[in-house]
């Protein structure tokens, strides 16, 4: 290709949906621009910026005068392959959101900027000639450089400076001091990969375990998607370690996703000792240096597992093998804000792009899975025991209407407590709401504490003797009394606080931890709990939806859903599916052991028919007659969705902006598209904004999407959407 005709279209990070054209410098060699190179750009008023090359044309839309130069390419190699920059473009048409938004945010924070990929290859120190024979007692004023100097002479052959570091603190300065005397020299030692060492488990799978092994197995080398579909405790994991390992001994990558509470040291650490090899983890916990280091690892296939959280979707593999996603059913899959996407969604077509298989497993598989399994498109393997010797729990319904209480607690599920107590057993009782009232009330006049932003009540925190809001995290201080009646105000609606206190007096010499966000924000407070929890210390664990899943706590016995009658008459089509998804999760926490486990579901609504399917029936059963319900009513997964979401100061403002975008779709479409809007979100007002939607919904995915950008255009130059924060959501996942 001759320079003239060499047009490089660069993604950079900006709300426009569009690639930028741009010429390269003058006088360079062309080869050195390719797609996956990032460069730095003019743009705009801005001289320097980084932006990537997607792809390269010999025309464009602009004349080529206007064209501007790139100013020089940072990278020497391609960051990104032509694989991996196609399956991010597919994301971005498929979303509708900025390609440059889209690749910039799959980088770690370190390669979005203007910054080198690094070197990874390991440094090594060697003595000079004058290192060899000076004695290192001569370095008097220095005893660190002097032990380093002895410790390298010792050593006879070069040592890793990551040795060094880990022997000597703050190493740096002093080898930095003993290279400036001539003593020692720094090199670069390429790593090697480690050896691949596979252990064995340390049990014999089940017969259902082996049948889903050999099945995912045989298809090793097609695009099929499977859903492994097990109880709590059915040995899922064992399941995805058994595939994995001819996939490792074969050199190839193994994917995988768990959702964002799995992802705890113990659940990395079994991944570990069954693997002794290169993995990359990708966690929020991570520093930019070692976050480069995993993803870069990834890329060159050095690392053979890669376990992450949703984001993790994103890294470029060299040589995938497998893709597994765990607790696909769980709602931290979907980014909630920005980039809406559906990690669980964007595995299924990575691994058909790649042809390598996909499993995504959960108990408790989310209707849109289910439904795919019953088109056959996914292949349904389903593990009906636990493994080993748990057996599954038994379930309590208690009707609490009208029965002593001490407040958030039944005297029934007292009783129980204490049987499992005097057992010498743990007890788990959930609820998912944290602190310890949701509502401050005055008895007389009805005053409400309520956040002004939200118009929604504070949730009063006694820990802190706060007032928090749980929409917009905004805090105040507590208030005693009605400012008008002067009374003392009412406390309703208990929170974990408050059961926290109750079984405090209850139960003296128990040991009672709650497990919540508030108990949990500094580092490794939840892995201390965990193994608190584990070595038995713990006798009654308090927690809201972060203990509910994925957790193994064999000792665990007894299980109390202290308020089982939440999110019963939310008006989010979904909130029984979740409802369901979190009842069977924490029911799996019990009786993971060798020990029977029980689970004691206290309500005001005995009667309700989502109790009596699940306990009698089970989920699978349950959501067959929510699939049912749901095709009924034309809702998903039988038909396809978008949100087009705005939000602003004033209500009138998001509801003309979301009429005119109305309108202007109605028109662009002759009306082929269902629309309903302006609905408010299920959270009208959050911090102070007004939040108002359009739902556009259809039973043809292509026609849906087929309009979408043609419109998405318009919008941007639609007037009353100047006024308003606005966003489209494909595949909603909430109303919220
Ligand atoms: P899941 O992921 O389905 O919840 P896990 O893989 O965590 O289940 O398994 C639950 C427990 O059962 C773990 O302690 C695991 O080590 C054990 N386990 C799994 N498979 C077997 C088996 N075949 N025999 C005995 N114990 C098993
Ligand atoms: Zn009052
Ligand atoms: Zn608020």
């Amino acid at each position: 290709m001759t320079k003239k005709n060499c047009i490089l279209r660069v993604a950079i990070a900006t709300p426009l949906r569009r690639l930028f054209d741009y010429l390269p410098p003058d006088s360079t060699d062309t080869s050195k621009f390719k797609p996956g190179v990032r460069v730095s750009v003019p743009f705009g008023r801005r001289k320097d910026v980084v932006g990537m090359i997607v792809s390269i044309n010999d025309k464009s839309d602009f004349p080529q005068h206007k064209l501007k130069k790139i100013n020089y390419a940072i990278d020497k190699q391609a960051l990104l392959e032509n694989k991996h920059l196609k399956f991010l473009v597919w994301a971005s048409n498929y979303y509708h959101y900025p390609i440059g938004e889209v690749i910039f945010s799959a980088l770690p924070a370190w390669l979005r900027k203007n910054n080198p990929i690094g070197d990874f290859r390991e440094s090594v120190w060697s003595l000079t000639e004058k290192g060899i024979t000076t004695d290192p007692n001569l370095i008097k004023k220095a005893p660190k450089q002097a032990q380093i100097l002895n410790f390298i002479q010792l050593n006879k052959t070069a040592v890793n400076e990551s040795e060094l570091n880990s022997l000597y603190s703050r190493s740096k300065q002093s080898l930095l001091a003993l290279e400036k005397k001539e003593l020692i020299i720094k090199e670069f030692k390429e790593l090697t990969d480690k050896e691949i060492k596979i252990n064995k488990s340390s049990f014999k799978l089940n017969k259902e375990q082996k049948d889903a092994t050999n099945t995912i197995l045989k298809s090793i080398d097609n695009a099929s998607t499977f859903l492994l579909d097990g109880l709590t405790g059915s040995g899922k994991t064992e399941v995805y370690m058994s595939i994995m390992e001819p996939i490792i001994k074969a050199n190839k990558q193994c994917l995988v996703l768990l959702p964002e509470i799995g992802l705890t040291p113990q659940q990395i650490q079994r991944f570990k000792d069954r693997f002794e090899v290169d993995m990359a983890i990708q966690h929020s916990g991570l520093s930019d240096s070692e976050r480069t280091k995993y993803w870069h690892d990834a890329k060159t296939g050095k690392a053979k597992i890669i376990l992450g959280t949703r984001s993790a979707i994103w890294t470029p593999l060299a040589n995938p093998g497998l893709y597994i996603i765990d607790e696909e059913h769980d709602l931290s899959y979907k980014q909630q804000d920005t980039f809406r996407y559906s990690a669980r969604d964007m595995l299924v077509i990575r691994a058909s792009r790649d042809k390598v298989p996909a499993i995504l497993g959960s108990a408790t598989p989310s209707l849109e899975t289910l439904h795919n399994t019953q088109k056959e498109l996914y292949k349904h393997l389903i593990l009906p025991v636990r493994a080993g010797k748990a057996k599954p729990p038994k379930y309590q319904l208690l009707d609490v209407r009208g029965k002593k209480m001490y407040g958030p607690i039944s005297q029934l599920l007292v009783d129980e407590i204490s049987k499992h107590l005097q057992n010498k057993n743990q007890i788990l009782l959930f609820l998912n709401r944290r602190g310890y009232a949701a509502h401050l009330f005055c008895h007389h006049c009805g005053w409400k504490v309520e956040c002004e932003r939200c118009e929604l009540p504070y949730t009063y925190h006694k820990s802190s003797n706060r007032l928090h809001c749980h929409h917009c995290d905004s805090q105040k201080r507590n208030v005693q009394q009605c400012p008008e009646c002067e009374e003392p105000l009412l406390l309703l609606g208990h929170g974990t606080e408050r059961i926290e206190e109750v079984l405090a007096e209850l139960f003296p010499k128990a040991t009672i931890s709650r497990i919540d966000r508030d108990t949990t924000r500094k580092k490794n407070a939840m892995n201390d709990y965990l193994e608190k929890i584990h070595s038995g210390e713990i006798d009654i664990l308090i927690g809201t939806q972060m203990l509910a899943k994925g957790h193994h706590f064999p000792n665990v016995t007894l299980t109390g859903i202290v308020d089982a009658d939440r999110g019963l008459f939310s008006t989010d089509f979904r909130a029984s599916e979740r409802l369901a998804q979190l009842f069977m999760q924490v029911s799996g926490r019990t009786g993971r052991g060798t020990k029977e486990g029980t689970v004691v579901v206290q309500t005001h609504n005995p009667e309700h028919p989502l109790f009596k399917q699940l306990i009698d029936h089970g989920y699978n059963f349950f959501s067959k007659s929510l699939l049912q319900e749901r095709q009924h009513s034309s809702l998903p997964p039988y038909t396809y969705m978008a949100f087009l979401r705005a939000e602003a100061h004033n209500a009138n403002d998001a509801k003309r902006f979301i009429n005119d975008a109305t309108m202007k779709l109605n028109s662009l479409t002759k009306k082929s598209l269902q629309l309903f809007g302006p609905i408010p979100a299920l959270i009208e007002k959050r911090s102070g904004r007004y939040r108002y939607q359009l739902i556009i919904q259809s039973s043809n995915r292509k026609s849906l999407h087929s309009h979408l950008e043609s419109w998405l255009d318009e919008l941007d130059h639609v007037k009353s959407g100047k006024k308003v924060r606005w966003s489209l959501d494909i595949d909603p996942q909430d109303m919220a």
